[in-house]
């Protein structure tokens, strides 16, 4: 039996939990020990548990429960070579690890994790395929566009994690400072609805069967809005999937393979 669910999407803390039947994964350490232990416990296993803790990108709300994580945990830390310089400096000295170029493509065990390098405003920031072939799911999040490199990789996964991060028209009329508006709009930023629905919808159409809309703004964003998009987007192609919303605070429903 293999799974994976959201267990914090945002940037208050993001992570996810993904586990094949013999390789516990976590995807992204954003939060805190206490809180992910306490998920984990809801699944029936625990941060010791973990063979692996793979992150995306340096930003806090991805990192910020590593270094503890880090003491508590046996699992082997995969980065990219960028990613580990910006974050080793807080963790335990030489702690078990496996760096990587984004782009490459690793065997964790078994398990197969394809890497690709995503666009945001941290150096050596990437998305992950978890899984083989159809059996898989990608996540991606954080990048301000979506490259046909990183459609490629991602696309034929049975289920996607994808960044619905603002709605445009509540971001441009919102209150963050005129110069955080430009960064989050560029291609370095975070995917707006609009985009993401695109994305979403020539996903599905190469065989995607559950989205997992992610990474929510609170301010500049509205889950109403996000499953709009999503939902609009796939009946204008014509296409039906397993929508499902990642919570700020909480696991989404576990999607079961
Ligand atoms: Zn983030
Ligand atoms: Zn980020």
């Amino acid at each position: 039996m293999t799974y994976f669910c959201t267990l914090a999407s945002g940037s208050a803390g993001n992570s996810a939990f993904y586990f094949d039947g013999r390789r516990r994964v976590l995807i992204d350490a954003g939060k805190n020990v206490r809180y992910l232990s306490s998920q984990l416990r809801w699944l029936g296993t625990g941060v010791e548990e973990l063979d692996y803790v793979l992150i995306t990108h340096s930003h806090s709300d991805h990192v910020s429960a590593l270094p503890v994580l880090m003491k508590h945990s046996r699992a082997v830390l995969v980065c990219s070579c960028d990613t580990y310089a910006a974050v080793a400096a807080k963790l335990p000295p030489d702690p078990p690890r496996i760096l990587f170029a984004p782009g490459e493509t690793l065997n964790l065990g078994d398990c197969l994790v394809r890497t690709f390098a995503t666009l945001h405003d941290a150096m050596g920031s990437c998305g992950y395929v978890v899984g083989a072939g159809r059996e898989s799911v990608a996540f991606c999040t954080d990048t301000g566009t979506v490259t046909g490199e990183m459609f490629s990789a991602i696309r034929g996964s049975r289920a996607v994690v994808l960044e619905f991060n603002h709605d445009e028209t509540l971001l441009k009329n919102g209150p963050y400072p005129y110069p955080l508006k430009l960064r989050i709009l560029s291609d370095r930023g975070h995917l707006s609805n609009a985009f993401a629905g695109r994305v979403a919808a020539a996903l599905c159409r190469d065989g995607t069967e559950t989205l997992v809309l992610a990474h929510l703004s609170a301010e500049n964003n509205r889950p109403a809005l996000a499953l709009e998009a999503a939902t609009a987007a796939l009946e204008r192609a014509e296409l039906r999937a397993d929508i499902r919303l990642a919570p700020r605070d909480g696991m989404c429903d576990p999607v079961f393979f």
